[in-house]
């Protein structure tokens, strides 16, 4: 593969497992130095290492946690002090919490926020002034279909992903003669842990088998499936390259057809 990244430093929130990580890889395929930033440092290192082998770039990782703005500026500034500045910034750590809404607190509401939507911003207050002196930068927002329309029993998942596809449309404009894009990733459910832990809480609320509990949810999928994380960090990967410099303020669906904004 040409490496059209290589010379690019890319943080990756939440890079050690999931979405994330499948993220920097096709990243680091396309030669980009790599950053994973998460709260566990063992998932983390192992990934970076396997990564780093696998396609021969410098990857590093260091701890944040991404609802704390001190946590997640400190770690973009050591991570730009060991690789140099990140201009391409992938805002993925997310959590998704399911309760009927009126079983969502304050407490649960701000959980969600502080994590989906403001470590996005906390994380992009930090990386942009470096993308600004470079004249050159991307960001992606990993948002979710649950960012495009209603779902029920996660109201403040999909606040917080509506949100952040507020967000990404509002500095996409700000950003627009700077040579930086802004771009929001929707995908529908995906092969990874949140999924897993859905399913398991499916079973557990409604007695339906795994099975019939994933059936369930690729229903929701045109084409009868989960979607794969390496499809998430494939389009990911396109939107940092060249031929995408045209594409600010989009959220590309990344669901089989499940919406067609
Ligand atoms: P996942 O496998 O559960 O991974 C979540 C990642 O976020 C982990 O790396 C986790 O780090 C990190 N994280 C969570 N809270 C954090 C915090 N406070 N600080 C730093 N890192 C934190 O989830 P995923 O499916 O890969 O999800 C990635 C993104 O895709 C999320 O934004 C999610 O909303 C979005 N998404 C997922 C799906 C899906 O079906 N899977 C669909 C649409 C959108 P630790 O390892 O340290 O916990």
């Amino acid at each position: 593969m040409s490496r059209p990244l290589a010379g690019k430093h890319a943080a990756v929130t939440g890079g050690g497992r999931g979405l994330g990580v499948a993220i920097a890889a096709a990243l680091a395929a396309r030669g980009a130095t790599v950053s994973l930033l998460g709260r566990t440092a063992k998932t983390l290192d192992a990934a970076a290492q396997r990564i780093a082998s696998e396609h021969g770039t410098a990857v590093g990782s260091a701890f944040a946690d991404i609802a704390d703005e001190k946590s997640i500026t400190d770690a973009i500034a050591a991570c730009a002090a060991e690789r140099g500045p990140v201009t391409v910034l992938v805002n993925n750590a997310g959590i998704a919490v399911s309760a009927p809404f009126l079983k969502s607190d304050a407490r649960l509401w701000r959980e969600v926020l502080d994590v989906d939507l403001m470590g996005a911003v906390y994380a992009t207050r930090a990386a942009l002034p470096g993308m600004l002196a470079a004249g050159w930068g991307r960001v992606v927002n990993v948002a979710s279909t649950a960012g495009l329309t209603g779902m029920a029993y996660v109201t403040a998942y999909c606040a917080a992903k509506h949100a952040l596809v507020g967000f990404t449309r509002a500095l996409a404009m700000e950003t627009a003669r700077k040579g930086i894009t802004v771009n929001a990733i929707c995908p529908g459910y995906s092969d990874t842990d949140i999924v897993g832990e859905a399913l398991k809480n499916i079973v557990a609320k409604t007695g339906m088998s795994r099975d019939e509990a994933l059936a369930n949810l690729v229903a929701h999928n045109p084409q009868g499936r989960l979607i794969a994380p390496d499809e998430v960090g494939e389009a990911v990967a396109w939107l940092c390259g060249a031929g995408a410099g045209s594409v600010t303020g989009q959220s590309i669906v990344l669901a089989g057809g499940e919406l067609m904004p």
